[in-house]
Parts: C-alpha cells; structure tokens; sequence
C-alpha cells in the first residue's frame, strides 16, 4: 500500500463512523505530502540566500541598476537567476511594470518583481510573496519615521537612494522565505490541484506599488486568485523592547469578519496546529499593524483573500536603516515561519476550490426554507469535490463552533436554526480528505437613503 492509499484509508476509517452519526469532529488533515513539504523547510538555504541578497548593499527601487554587484539591478538578476537554478519545474520571469512619477517616486521607473510559476492541474492560483526592495531613512529607521513629527524623506530630490540598505529583515526574510518555498514545493513531486506563484516584489517602500500593478493586471484579466500568503518582517525574535518570543507569529486579515481573508487566516492557524504544532498562530482581526502596511492589501483592494505575517515582537530602530542586517534575522524562526506557511499553502492547492455560495446577481443562497424557521443552505457544486463541509456560529463569536459533514449535495437544512441568530458556511472536500477555505454567507449591508423632511 502506498503512503497515499494508507492515508486515505486511514481518513476513511476515522470518516465513516462519524458520518453515519450525521455529525463529526474535523478529521486530522496530516496528508504526508504535506509533512514531507514542510519538513523539506531548510534552515541552511534560508541563511545563505539571505547572505547573499544582503550584499548587493542596498535594493531601494531607485537604486542603480547598472552595477553587477550593487543595488536593485544586481539584486532582482541574482533572485531570478537563483529561482530558474533551484527547479527545473519553476517557470521564472519579470513581471515589468514602468511606473510614472508618482507619490514616493520622484521619475519614471521601471519596477521587475521577480516570478517563478509552479503549474497545477487547474488554473486557480495561490500565492506565497514577500518584496526584495528595501529602504534606509537614515539614523533611528523607523523609530524615527514613527516619532511625533517624524516625515517620510523618500520624496524630496536629495534622498540618496544607493544609500546602505541591507534590508536583511525588511524584507529579506519574507524574500528568502519565498525562494525557499518556490525550491521546495517544485523539488516535492507533487501535482498540486492550484498554480502556485512565488512573487518577490519590488516596489513596496513606495507604497505597495508593484503589487499593485500585479494585482491589478489580475483583476482586469479576471484570474481566480484563491490566496495570497505575503511575509513581511518575519525574522526577528527580540522587539526593540527586549521582549522576546520565537514561538509565536502574527497572521493580520482584512474583515469583516466573514470575509474570505478571515477564512484564509483560520485556515492557516488550522494547518499549523496540525503541520507545525510548536509553533503559536496569533490571529488578528485587522488589515496590519496600526498605520503600517504591506502588499496583501494589493490583493484585497482588487477582492482576493490575502493575509500577511509579521514577526511577534518587532524592533523599528532597525527597520528602514543601516542596522537592518543580518544578525538581526534568527534563522530557526525564520524557518518556523517558513513551514507554517508551507502547510497552508501545501494543504489549500491539494484541496478544492472554495464553493461559491452566491448566485449570479450576489444574491446568498441562504433562505429559511418552506418552513419559515430553517436554515437552508445552498451552493455551487466545486470542481473535484466529494462532499462538503457546513460550519456555523453564532454571530458574536468569530471561529466557527458546529460543524458537520455532509454528502456530495449542494443543499442542506438545519431544522429549526435562525439564519437571524447564526452565521453559516461552507467548504468543499476533495477525494484526498482535503478541505477548501470556508466560503460564509455574509448578510448584506442594507442600504437606505434620508427621508424627505418638511419641516
Ligand atoms: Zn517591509
């Protein structure tokens, strides 16, 4: 019996008994695909990337470009290069974007974030991202930046822009840790049901910006992006306040709370409690850290499911500084960051996609059925599916609290559960005991207009 078959076998065992009860725990998810994924992680590979992508000096977006050995040019040729080395089944490429004066950029630039594509059997993509640009705001970085009357130089003509940036935190380690996991999902030999797309962006200091243009040429183009994982700042154990923890990391999502970014952070906290069980998932319910973002919310602007992962305690004198280097970066937690990941990313593109649960015209199909005082629940069939799974809660908590397992149907009801009282949802189940992101009915905002008052 291959590993496969005994772990299907073995999902069997611990499903049918459950389904004939009509209600089940969620079954352990441990595919050794996934493990074998997360185990491939390597600590080494992490360290000496980011050895060299430290010594191009500085990867600020106008920095040079004609140097084979410093600033931007050198950095982006080098990622590229290493990417194409690293697997053979990785389809690596520029993704050009020639950005007008704008904001932060004083001239007309030419933006390359770097690209590598693993093929899956379906279209839909998953991404996995971190940018390789990097940025020196002089003495004090970010602490500075954050102090009362502290301004952003990055746009008057005098900003020296081939200044020392190593970035070797910020964002080198979300950098690295995208190369990593590009190596390791193509060298794995497994056929994942998603396209994965490992993306080192540039651009990011500047306010998000070849993100954004990405991410906007998805929307235009309408690709079925079903996550983006983005790491930003996830290397550092020990905060600017001496506070420090390498067991923890933060994992922000946009709400509200029924939003398929919540989804997606559940779904991470789910995989790394049974892939990376030393590792603490702290889920927050915002976008990012207080005033500060990244380049997920490129992806949630244009509608698609992104969360971003930050390191637990952070220290901003170094961040946007000469002291961003590599001593500041602890590689076990680094990898840590890397497997957790690894698991959702591994588990979500073996898994299928998410079941729509709107009509055409964004109607939910959620009624209280002939009844009055059921839950009905409908959906779209999802491609690959077995069987789904419903979840609900009620509507002041925010993690589901029931869920129950039912057949290869698109309809079921809960007798005598208040679509007023609950919030409800779906997942679809694949073959391999896989389960999507939980697609919620999300009640509508009402809208209304003032009334028209005399007097
Ligand atoms: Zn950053």
């Amino acid at each position: 019996m291959t590993p496969h078959r005994a772990h299907l076998v073995a999902l069997l065992l611990v499903l049918l008994p459950a389904l004939a009860h009509g209600q089940m725990a969620v079954p352990p998810d441990a595919d050794p695909r996934v493990s074998q994924i997360v185990a491939a992680v390597s600590e080494a590979r992490l360290r000496a990337l980011a050895t060299t992508l430290v010594s191009f000096g500085t990867r600020e977006s106008m920095s040079t470009t004609t140097s084979p050995t410093r600033g931007i040019g050198a950095a982006r040729q080098w990622i590229f290069d290493e990417m194409a080395r690293s697997s053979p089944r990785l389809q690596v490429s520029f993704d050009t974007h020639v950005i007008a004066p704008q904001g932060r950029f004083t001239r007309q630039t030419e933006l390359r974030n770097v690209m590598a594509v693993l093929p899956g059997r379906s279209p839909r993509r998953i991404y996995i991202t971190g940018h390789y640009d990097s940025l020196s705001l002089g003495s004090g970085g970010q602490q500075a930046r954050n102090a009362p009357g502290g301004e952003n130089p990055q746009a008057r003509a005098d900003f020296d822009h081939d200044a020392e940036a190593p970035g070797a935190n910020d964002d080198g380690s979300g950098t690295v840790l995208t190369m990593e996991l590009a190596r390791v999902f193509a060298e794995s030999g497994v056929t994942f049901d998603a396209t994965l797309v490992f993306i080192c962006w540039a651009g990011e200091e500047q306010g998000l910006v070849g993100s954004s243009a990405h991410a906007q040429a998805l929307a235009a183009a309408r690709v079925p992006v079903e996550a983006n994982f983005n790491n930003d700042i996830v290397g550092n154990v020990r905060g600017g306040n001496g506070v420090i923890d390498a067991e923890t990391v933060r994992v922000y999502s946009v709400g509200p709370e029924d939003s398929m970014s919540r989804s997606l952070a559940r779904y991470v906290a789910r995989t790394a409690a049974i892939h990376v069980p030393s590792h603490r998932i702290r889920l927050m319910a915002r976008e990012d850290r207080f005033g500060r973002g990244s380049d997920h919310s490129s992806f949630t602007r244009q509608g698609f499911p992104a969360v971003v992962f930050r390191e637990a305690n952070e220290n901003f004198a170094k961040q946007h500084s000469a002291a961003d280097t590599l001593e500041g970066v602890d590689f076990p937690y680094l990898a840590q960051n890397a497997r957790v990941n690894a698991a959702a990313a591994a588990t979500l593109a073996l898994a299928p996609p998410a079941p729509a649960v709107i009509d055409e015209r964004g109607q939910n199909l959620l009624t209280r059925g002939p009844s009055g005082y059921d839950a009905q629940l409908r959906w779209n069939a999802s491609p690959g599916a077995v069987a789904y799974r419903i979840a609900w809660r009620d509507t002041w908590t925010n993690d589901w609290q029931h869920r129950q397992t039912v057949g290869n149907v698109t309809e079921f009801v809960l007798p005598n559960v208040s679509i007023d009282d609950f919030v409800f949802g779906v997942a679809a189940i694949g073959a391999d005991g896989h389960e999507s992101l939980t697609s919620a009915y999300v009640s509508p905002v009402r809208q209304s207009a003032d009334v028209k008052v005399v007097k």
